[in-house]
């Protein structure tokens, strides 16, 4: 019972886009289509199929999307239970149409902007406070888009769950107030990176209603107030990383993979009443939206995919991740839709072989003899061909359809800053026109064959999408006027192309007679060969031009990658930069500290981490290195005053002993002239005595 609750508060939609211009004129056929209103099948392996909780055509409307997988999640949110929409797929499939649309087909987020004022406007009996708030997750890094200095933002939890910290968030006044926030995040992302497509392909845009709610009146003081969050996310594209060669790219790559990994995962255990631990925290996506998500929030994802065949791989995988969030059975009502499968391929090969008559009615040379003939095959062709097409429609109109334009409706200007309509085939006939006047002169067999496949192509989602409408009474998904609306589209389609015939005719006419000229003047085949020539010619030159086109594109993109990948990793330095400054001031604190404790170097066993412990012993060596050091210095100066000054005592000594000696020899001298005195003194007698003894002495007197 519980385990059902959970289930059905998560939503699992598949939507498919037309198939583009481009892929019809590549004559890409169509690989997987929605058979009924909630399976998707395998056009070439029709064992190959999932179910969903709902699956949209190629025709449907966003309204009808919104109606189907946000409207309920919206109005919950709104009295208070948190909802998240995601829309999920590989780049270029409609992730971006469906949540923000265009002017012509607004999207997810301003229908929700309306719905949400709407249910305002309906409930008098409450007040409400409505906030903004615009992220990007770009390689697992969280930016603000309302605030260019707010990069590289933290999620932090708090008792009431997990926010991100220094958020900006607008309080929201009007719808048009909303929508301007949400034009200036827009703005902001687009001047934030190089190449737009291929930042937006590869980050993740959440976009955050913060819904306050309270009882109107004087007494509500006691009374609680409600309080939830509505996130509409546009997700990275979910292309596999096959396409990613270098090294770098891949670690990019693999920063979306472990986003979009871990929200499956999230999904998946959030409808599976077994699962204990889910791993919120293995991404920042699903780290930022842990709150949202647990509990009893309603969840949506509409995964967005292309029936085109050169992507079957890739919408294979988004319909088996589809499939992994939520597991629905296919069940016994499939029988029914299977009958309507074999309808499906009966209406399918009526009007491809409705339509190859008209083809080879209207390039067969041969039968242009018979104009008048042909031309009444024709309109019987094409008459067959609408009469078919209005009977599925009609048969899928429904009429209990309530009306919700009104609801929605948006003043002209509101939604000024969405791009102006893309003109997307199946609703818009100057693409065929576009098609036909660039074939038209230079058409080769190859030519044909794509306008031909591409034209089958371009019925097939349409009648799918209308038969699918068809299949399930209660639909209610196509409204009588679109369905009417259509017709007229596919009328003026069909006499498009009639007219485009008529063209064909008077050209081949044309050349015919130039041909009959030129068999007159005997060069006949000498033309063919030139045109043929120059066919060709146009061929290669077609071809050589889209290569270098694609090569261009490639390194256009490889360039503003590199420079992405430029500033991330100055980022990246900024912050080891701080990293090591941080440590060093650390440092210098510790050595500060150990001197505080005076000159006793322990060894630290406190919590010192290890780092630090090393550092500081190594710090205590130098110390001692320097203080033994000193110590020698001084000792060695001590020395040398010493020695000086032992120098000095001897020279002193020196001195004094030479002073001696002179005194010594003065007294000598003194002596013997006293002697000699003294010998004058004695007299005559000894004169002979005297004179001998001073000449032993050697004395001169
Ligand atoms: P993504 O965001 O997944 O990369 P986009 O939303 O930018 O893809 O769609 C790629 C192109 O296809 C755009 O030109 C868009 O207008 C067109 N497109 C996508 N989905 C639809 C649709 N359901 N109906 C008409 N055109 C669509
Ligand atoms: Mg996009």
């Amino acid at each position: 019972m519980d385990s059902e609750r959970l289930k059905e508060n998560v939503t699992v939609t598949v939507r498919f886009r037309p198939l583009s211009p481009r892929e019809i004129q590549r004559g890409e056929e169509i690989a997987w289509y929605a058979d009924g209103e909630t399976i998707v099948r395998n056009e070439y392996n029709s064992s190959i199929a999932y179910a969903y909780d709902q699956v949209f055509g190629p025709t449907t409307t966003t309204r009808q999307v919104y109606d189907i997988a946000a409207q309920h999640v919206v109005s919950g949110a709104m009295e208070g239970i948190n909802g998240t929409i995601f829309a999920y797929g590989v780049t270029s499939s409609g992730k971006t149409h469906t949540m923000h649309g265009n002017q012509r087909s607004p999207g997810i987020i301003p229908l929700t902007i309306k719905h949400a004022f709407s249910i305002i406007q309906e409930t008098p009996s409450r007040e409400f406070l409505l906030r903004l708030s615009y992220l990007e997750i770009y390689n697992e890094v969280v930016n603000d888009l309302l605030n260019p200095a707010g990069q590289h933002l933290r999620i932090r939890e708090d008792s009431q769950g997990t926010f991100v910290e220094g958020v900006k968030e607008e309080v929201v006044l009007s719808p048009a107030h909303a929508f301007s926030i949400v034009a200036a995040g827009e703005e902001q992302r687009h001047v934030a990176s190089t190449n737009f497509n291929l930042h937006s392909s590869r980050s993740h845009t959440i976009f955050t209603l913060t819904i306050e709610s309270s009882p109107c009146g004087e007494d509500n003081q006691g009374e609680a107030v409600n309080l939830s969050q509505l996130n509409l996310i546009d997700l990275a594209g979910s292309e596999s990383s096959k396409a990613e060669t270098t090294g770098l790219r891949r670690k990019e790559g693999s920063y979306i993979n472990k986003s979009l990994l871990t929200l499956g995962t999230v999904i998946s255990k959030l409808t599976d009443e077994k699962a204990a631990h889910i791993p919120y925290r293995d991404s920042k996506l699903t780290r930022l939206l842990q709150s949202s998500l647990s509990g009893h929030g309603r969840v949506s994802l509409i995964c967005t995919v292309t029936p085109s065949s050169s992507n079957s791989e890739e919408t294979h995988n988004t319909l088996k991740f589809a499939h992994r969030a939520k597991h629905i059975e296919i069940n016994a009502a499939q029988n029914k839709i299977i009958d309507e499968k074999s309808l499906i391929k009966t209406y399918q090969n009526e009007i491809r072989s409705l339509k190859e008559e008209l083809e080879l009615l209207i390039t067969d040379p041969e039968r242009l003899e018979q104009e008048e003939e042909d031309e009444e095959a024709k309109d019987a062709l094409l008459s067959q061909i609408q009469s078919l097409t209005k009977l599925i429609l009609v048969s899928s109109k429904s009429s209990h359809q309530s009306d919700p334009g009104r609801r929605y409706s948006f003043r002209e200007d509101e939604l000024a800053y969405l791009p102006r309509r893309k003109r997307d085939l199946s609703l818009d006939h100057e693409n065929i026109q576009l098609n036909v006047t660039l074939d038209e002169g230079t058409e080769t067999k190859e030519d044909k064959k794509i306008k031909k496949s591409g034209l089958l192509n371009w019925l097939k989602p349409q009648k799918r999408d209308a038969l699918t409408s068809s299949s399930d009474k209660s639909s209610g998904c196509t409204s009588v006027s679109e369905s009417r609306q259509d017709n007229e589209v596919i009328q003026e389609q069909i006499n498009q192309k009639n007219n485009e015939c008529k063209g064909l005719e008077e050209t081949i006419t044309a050349l015919k007679h130039i041909s009959e000229n030129t068999i007159i003047n005997n060069s006949n085949h000498e033309v063919d060969i030139e045109i043929e020539e120059l066919k060709q010619k146009i061929v290669k030159l077609t071809e050589s031009k889209e290569r270098l086109e694609t090569e261009n594109q490639r390194l256009k993109e490889e360039n503003s990658y590199a420079k992405e990948l430029a500033s991330a990793a100055a980022v990246e330095l900024k912050i080891l930069t701080e990293e090591i400054m941080k440590l060093m001031n650390q440092n210098e604190k510790l050595s500060g500290e150990l001197a505080a404790h005076g000159n006793s170097p322990r060894r630290t066993t406190g919590p010192t981490k290890n780092g630090h412990r090393k550092s500081v012993n190594q710090l205590e060596l130098l110390k001692r290195e320097v203080a033994v050091s000193k110590e020698r210095e001084t000792a060695y100066e001590a020395m040398l005053s010493e020695k000086d000054e032992r120098e000095s005592e001897l020279e002193r000594i020196v001195m004094e002993s030479q002073e001696r000696e002179a005194y010594l020899e003065n007294e000598l001298a003194n002596m013997w002239i006293l002697v000699s005195r003294l010998r004058k003194s004695e007299g005559v007698e000894n004169e002979i005595d005297v004179s001998e003894s001073s000449k032993e002495s050697g004395f001169e007197i």
